[in-house]
């Protein structure tokens, strides 16, 4: 009987819930502490008209919406929940002494627990509001307890409180857990929804700035043909301004073509291309540039695989990458590339013995104009990722802070010759 009973009163703490999702989800007033307060106020008073009574002991679940009210709604919502409970039992009668007493003793762990409750992560919380709501069937323990002694129960009727109190105690979690749960998935939902309209502005931003960047890019490139002109044909002074202004130029011009890369990989011939002879050159290509930096750069690579790609967007992808690594490696440090394949699946790893990420930074890569770099753009990641996401490959990052950075690529391959002609080669360019 008790569990029966217990069980309307789970459906009466959901119940404000899935009014909340049904009714007020997406709704300004569904955010109001008044609402969570009027929800709740409502279930507390169903629970407490539907009570279960033996033994002159009540059963059921009063306190539930009280935590919930003052956990997920706020004071305000709390203190019209306990108002709600201490006008009922006012109405019900009784010893109203011990029904005050407990309402602010239940009331108060919760009200404590306001502020910290929202600094911690959705896990977090509902273990918090579990433990919380135990509080009330703590509580309920000792008074039957102090019951027990008191009256001089006999040992037949202890063992029934005691089985009582286990189920109350069980089922009490239970729909303080579920509720918890479902709070946090309908807080989850808001954020996410929230999260889409945000990102939908991006986009359009995104769209608005590329074509404004394709606009610019055309005159740029007049500007530059002219002044490399100029600059064949200068001796003096005017020499040395043009080199300045040309190497600018060319750096807003690489800026623009990565954005525009970003908003929109150009895939213009895709081809059978050999994994090993691009990173061939990409190695070729940043050699000097390791020397200044004085990163050994090691490759080993599986000749006789292909993906098919645009070459020059994978180039620009693996390049990025790598100078990233040789980037955040001090000097005497090394970058690793080695490529395998298995299956139809071929692997390119680059590792370096740089600086590190933490998890926090790891999760900002790829976010556009995200750099810690002096003279980063904040484009190199994105555009990788966007490109190898384009082949239909993936990319995914390992790294730890003062020990390195491993960078996984996974792409599909396209062909593989023969393993006859399939050989390991491994190079050393040490510099
Ligand atoms: P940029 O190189 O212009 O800063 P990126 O998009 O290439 O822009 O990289 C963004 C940021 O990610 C870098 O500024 C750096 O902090 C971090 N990062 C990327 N790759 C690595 C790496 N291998 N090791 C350490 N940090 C890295
Ligand atoms: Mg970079």
């Amino acid at each position: 009987m008790l569990a029966e009973k217990l069980l309307l009163n789970v459906l009466i703490i959901l119940l404000p819930i899935f009014i909340h999702s049904v009714l007020f989800d997406n709704k300004s007033v569904g955010k109001s502490p008044y609402l969570c307060g009027v929800l709740q106020s409502i279930a507390v008073f169903l629970s407490l008209m539907f009570s279960f009574e033996e033994g002159g002991l009540y059963w059921d679940l009063r306190y539930v919406p009280m935590v919930l009210a003052f956990l997920y709604g706020g004071p305000i919502a709390g203190v019209m929940v306990l108002v709600s409970y201490l006008a009922t039992r006012t109405f019900m009668g009784g010893d109203l002494l011990l029904g005050y007493a407990s309402g602010f003793l239940a009331a108060l762990i919760p009200f404590l627990f306001i502020k910290k409750f929202w600094t911690f992560d959705a896990k977090k919380r509902i273990r918090t509001t579990v433990l919380v709501g135990l509080w009330p069937s703590l509580s309920m323990l000792l008074i039957l307890v102090a019951n027990i002694f008191i009256n001089n129960a006999t040992a037949e009727d202890t063992n029934q409180i005691m089985l009582n109190v286990a189920i109350f105690g069980t089922i009490q979690v239970f729909a303080v857990w579920v509720a918890a749960i479902l709070n946090e998935s309908l807080i989850e939902k808001d954020l996410m929804r929230k999260e889409i309209l945000r990102a939908e502005k991006l986009n359009t931003l995104g769209e608005l700035a590329a074509s404004i960047a394709h606009e610019i890019r055309n005159p740029l490139t007049v500007v530059k043909g002219f002044l490399q002109m100029m600059h064949k044909q200068e001796k003096g002074d005017n020499y040395y301004y043009l080199s300045l202004v040309l190497t600018e130029l060319g750096r807003a011009e690489s800026i623009i073509n990565d954005y525009l890369n970003f908003a929109k990989p150009q895939f213009e011939k895709l081809e059978g291309a050999e994994l090993a002879e691009i990173i061939t050159e990409v190695t070729l290509l940043l050699e000097a540039f390791a020397a200044k930096e004085g990163v050994q750069v090691n490759v080993q690579l599986e000749w006789g695989i292909y993906v098919k790609t645009d070459r020059n967007q994978l180039k620009q992808a693996l390049v990025n990458i790598i100078k990233n690594g040789i980037e955040a490696t001090d000097e005497g440090g090394e970058v690793n590339i080695s490529q395998v394949s298995a299956g139809n699946e071929s692997y390119i790893v680059i590792s370096d013995t740089g600086k590190g990420m933490d998890s926090a930074q790891i999760a900002r890569l790829g976010t556009i104009f995200y750099t810690t770099k002096n003279k980063g753009t904040g484009l190199g990641t994105s555009v990788s990722i966007k490109i190898i996401e384009a082949m239909g490959g993936s990319i995914s990052y390992k790294s730890e802070i003062g020990v390195g950075t491993e960078v996984t690529i996974i792409l599909p391959t396209y062909k593989q010759k023969p393993s006859d002609y399939t050989e390991q080669t491994q190079m050393n360019n040490a510099i």
